[in-house]
């Protein structure tokens, strides 16, 4: 008998508690019976499965780590364990559950108050709301810290925004997109909840995207944009706020990096035990096997750093380095991890139905987004050297 394939190789599994770990088995059942057999068609089309949003709210798994409002009250560890088995299967679909669940609930939960926090996050976690987050936009990306060209302004009666947002991730259907704008008169980053229905929004869907092809990506425009003082994040006072929420995600992003070399390294070692060449399985060859340890070591230092991440997360003793740190280094793993895969399925490897071909495109934007490599090194630079490399 072959050994089973199992990701975990030092079993980490078994330091989650035995409800965790039903949780777990419960959100990895749905995303091998509900999500992966649709994946490769939708991803194909450039469409978002929109029927799985009804069976996704009935896992109870949105909101993982908020306290109250309809949301579960996890650790923060569940929130990571649970990207890995999202992601595991589809960095679309995890990247669709993390917009909605992490960035747009998150900035709501940290910067809302307490009545926006009852008007939208009780229908957000049941998935009857869905929610995006409006951060980066066509010139300013890494530079957003400072650099912000979307504008709001008070009129005495509301908030007037104006500017583009490039990038964001579900807000072509979304109900509340969360925009983040500069105010024209005090210089400061708001936040503010803008309804789909608002005058002046609009979102155009970014075409031919070459990764998380599922992710409905948008181009917003917001062109005198009425935004009523009640829906500004009241507790978002400068840019300082939205990094809280960014430091949150940043962690789950980690995880969704050890996700997607998870799911990239068992579909390679699945393959490499049944396909045959020279009359043997090519999993007998030596080449081919340290293809497969180098994968496992790799997948394996992202998990235990994750692990240790989260626990950090949980004891409140994570800082932006922290995050940043994790973000650089499992996001380079695990563009090594989809290649040697992709390496190991030959032709196979570039083709959609093997799986892996989809990791290795999706994982590209995880590299990307949330920070690139650069900007996330520059951040854990600046808290080792003291020297901030950000300007010159
Ligand atoms: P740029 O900032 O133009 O960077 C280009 C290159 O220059 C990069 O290699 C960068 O590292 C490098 N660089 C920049 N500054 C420096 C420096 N000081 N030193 C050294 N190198 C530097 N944003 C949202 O707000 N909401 C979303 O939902 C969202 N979803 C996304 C989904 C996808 C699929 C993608 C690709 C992006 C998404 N983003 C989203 C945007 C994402 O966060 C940005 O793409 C990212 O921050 C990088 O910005 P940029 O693409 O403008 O690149």
């Amino acid at each position: 008998d072959l050994p089973p394939i199992n990701g975990d190789f030092y079993n980490l599994d078994l330091k989650l508690t035995p409800e965790q770990r039903e949780i777990q088995l419960k959100v990895r059942n749905f995303m091998e019976d509900e999500i992966r057999p649709l994946v490769n068609e939708y991803w194909k089309k450039d469409q978002f499965p929109f029927e799985v949003i009804k069976k996704f709210s009935k896992l109870n798994i949105v909101g993982v780590p908020y306290e109250g409002y309809g949301c579960p009250n996890m650790p923060f560890l569940m929130e990571g364990i649970i990207a890995q088995e999202i992601a595991r299967v589809d960095v679309s679909i995890s990247t669709f559950f993390g917009v909605h669940s992490g960035l747009a609930m998150g900035s709501i939960y940290l910067c809302g108050s307490e009545e926006q926090k009852q008007e939208w996050l009780p229908q957000m976690a049941k998935m009857e709301k869905i929610g995006a987050f409006g951060l980066t936009e066509p010139n300013v990306g890494s530079g957003v810290a400072g650099g912000l060209e979307t504008t709001c302004q008070f009129d005495g009666e509301n908030w007037i925004l104006n500017g583009q947002k490039k990038w964001i991730g579900n807000a072509t259907f979304a109900d509340v997109i969360v925009i983040w704008a500069r105010d024209l008169d005090s210089g400061r980053v708001k936040g503010f909840l803008v309804r789909k229905e608002n005058p002046g929004f609009s979102a155009e869907k970014i075409q031919d995207k070459m990764a998380l092809r599922i992710v409905q990506n948008a181009l917003i425009t917001l062109k005198d944009c009425r935004v009523p003082e009640g829906d500004r994040l009241q507790n978002a006072n400068s840019f300082k706020d939205t990094a809280n929420v960014l430091r949150m995600t940043r962690a789950g992003v980690a995880w969704q990096a050890v996700g997607c070399a998870r799911g990239a390294y068992e579909s390679a070692l699945k393959y490499t035990k049944k396909r045959e060449q020279f009359g043997r399985p090519i999993a007998s060859f030596q080449l081919i096997q340290n293809h497969l340890v180098e994968m496992l070591s790799n997948l394996t230092a992202m998990q235990t750093l994750c692990f240790r991440l989260s626990e950090m997360q949980d004891q409140d003793l994570l800082t932006d380095e922290h995050a940043s740190l994790a973000k650089v280094y499992c996001s380079m793993r695990m563009r090594d991890v989809v290649s040697r895969a992709r390496e190991v399925l030959g032709g196979n490897g570039i083709l959609l139905e093997y799986d892996v071909a989809r990791f290795v495109a999706d994982a590209e934007a995880i590299y990307s987004y949330e920070g690139t490599k650069e900007i996330n090194s520059l951040i854990v630079g600046r808290a080792i050297t003291g020297y901030s490399a950000f300007v010159s």
